[in-house]
């Protein structure tokens, strides 16, 4: 998982990364820390109870949604509690044959860190129905399904903003 966990990052770096609404540029590092927040999983399915997102559904709605998704955060405004989740079982980049075997040597680990990023994105605040992801063009990495790579420089000025306001302060 070295190489997914390294491309999920630098799919990162590439996204958030350029100018923000001022002109002013963005530069994004990661580094490993034992204080590090961000909790990645790669499933076959979902533990859906810390997820914001079904807070207020029932177990059937849960059960529905769940079906086709690719991946998910357990919330969008939060930016100390970072835990995504990627179901490889129904995500493109992990195939599988007709009877259900995932097909680990086809795998795409550049879609899969595709759909990481989207996820680790969520937790910086990003919204598929915000206003700067709607009027963003259908190339973009925040809209529903990943459908592209890229962020607007709107929607990078939200995510700093709110990691800024979210930062425990250090002396
Ligand atoms: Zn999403």
């Amino acid at each position: 998982m070295a190489t997914l966990n390294q491309k999920r990052n630098a799919q990162i770096v590439s996204s958030l990364g350029g100018k923000y609404s001022h002109g002013n540029l963005v530069t994004v590092t990661f580094s490993e820390s034992d204080k590090s927040t961000i909790v990645r999983e790669y499933n076959i399915s979902y533990d859906t109870k810390n997820v914001d997102d079904f807070k207020n559904m029932n177990p059937d709605e849960i059960t529905l949604s769940v079906l086709n998704t690719n991946g998910m955060a357990d919330n969008s405004d939060n930016t100390q509690v970072n835990r995504t989740q990627i179901n490889v079982y129904t995500t493109e980049g992990m195939p599988h044959d007709a009877n259900g075997n995932l097909l680990y040597d086809k795998r795409d680990s550049s879609k899969l860190a595709q759909t990481g990023a989207h996820e680790d994105l969520h937790t910086s605040g990003q919204k598929h129905n915000s206003k700067a992801t709607l009027s963003s063009p259908p190339d973009n990495l925040i809209g529903e399904g990943a459908p592209g790579l890229k962020m607007t420089p709107e929607q990078r000025t939200e995510s700093i903003r709110l990691i800024e306001q979210q930062q425990p302060k250090t002396r």
